[in-house]
């Protein structure tokens, strides 16, 4: 299939210099948008055309888009770092072009070729990268997401797809700047069954996913945790971020790849530089129960959450009904900290990058 090109729109109302400088001071994550998006539309038969760089604004949609009744949806989350040098670069979004099509097809939605995926994310960086926050942190989240736009009310795959890319300047995930997170357990919810869509990234499961978020906030923690659907005993996930678990031996396990958690690409990023470092991980399921106990006697040291938003984040905390237990001191512990850095320092362009992770705008 053809790769179309890009037609730039021209843009009658740029945000002005003074109000752009304001909102990127200290962007919120998710608040703050840029001036453009990308836009590519998808009609069977006819494939991927009208690729556009266009003003940034409201949708039009009928009523009937098929989306709007059967959340045909999927999206992804990649950021655009600025290197020590001035320079930009994106980390592994060929991963993401791949995920992508792996959510499409699960979605029974139009797959996008991978070059068109990675050249409509470089259109919208390279567009608005004036938008970059001037923040310790800061990058240039970019939304490529698609959804079903064929006006139809019939249960069947959609015959049209618009797929765009939005941008957002964003700083640290956690406003709070906390050290560390804590995190509830939901013993009502969970997010995805064998045979699901956990492993799709897809905005019913984010849907799904809600109720038992505010259901920790509530209780007042940060994040919820997912346990399994069969037996409600095995750590799946949190709502957007996936799980390590650090032990005193050096070791370390997160879960296992088996349809219902989310291939994370910080996840398999964590997993790399884990073994790089000559130590000994292990995807293998994990129990509640046993995460607890190896928290109170001590062979369990550290637990983190990762994913492409909030990078590495420790966690401190765990509650699960009426019983709560501290990971390690409650605090960033060293293994979690030195594994942090280390994928930072490849993102900003100040480690070596010898599996070809980085690529320079
Ligand atoms: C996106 C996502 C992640 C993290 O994936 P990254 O590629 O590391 O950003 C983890 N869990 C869920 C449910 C997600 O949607």
């Amino acid at each position: 299939m053809s790769v179309p090109a890009f037609i730039h729109l021209p843009h009658p109302n740029l945000i002005a210099d003074d109000v752009r400088a304001a909102a990127i001071a200290d962007p919120v994550f998710g608040r703050v948008f840029t001036d453009h998006m990308v836009s590519i539309r998808y009609t069977e038969g006819q494939g991927w055309h009208d690729a556009q760089v266009m003003p940034r604004g409201p949708l039009s949609l009928d009523p009937a888009t098929a989306v709007l009744h059967y959340a045909q949806e999927i999206f992804e989350g990649l950021k655009a770092y600025r290197l020590d040098d001035g320079s930009m670069a994106l980390f592994r979004v060929e991963a993401n072009a791949a995920r992508f099509n792996a959510s499409a097809r699960r979605m029974a939605m139009a797959e996008l070729p991978e070059d068109l995926f990675i050249a409509a994310v470089k259109e919208a960086v390279a567009a608005d990268a004036h938008w970059f926050p001037p923040v310790d942190g800061g990058a240039l989240y970019l939304r490529p997401f698609m959804f079903a736009s064929e006006v139809f009310l019939g249960v069947k795959p959609a015959a049209e797809y618009q797929f765009l890319v939005i941008t957002s300047p964003v700083g640290n995930y956690f406003k709070s700047g906390a050290p560390a997170i804590s995190l509830w357990v939901s013993e009502d919810y969970t997010r995805a069954a064998p045979g699901g869509t956990g492993a799709a990234k897809c905005g019913g499961n984010y849907a799904s996913s809600l109720v038992a978020q505010r259901e920790a906030i509530a209780n007042g923690h940060d994040q919820v945790v997912f346990l399994d659907a069969a037996e409600h005993r095995w750590i799946e996930e949190l709502g957007g971020m996936n799980m390590f678990f650090v032990f005193d031996d050096g070791s370390i396990v997160t879960p296992p790849l088996t349809g219902t958690i989310l291939p994370g690409i910080t996840r398999d990023t964590i997993i790399t530089l884990a073994r790089d470092a000559g130590l000994t991980v292990r995807e293998e399921p994990y129990a509640i129960d046993q995460w607890q106990a190896d928290a109170e006697s001590g062979k369990l040291t550290e637990s983190f959450a990762c994913g492409t938003a909030a990078v590495v984040t420790p966690v401190g905390k765990v509650t699960r009904g009426e019983s709560s237990f501290t990971i390690g001191a409650g605090g960033p512990g060293q293994v979690t900290t030195k594994l942090k850095d280390k994928l930072v320092d490849i993102q900003r362009g100040r480690a070596a990058d010898p599996h070809g992770w980085v690529t320079r705008l």
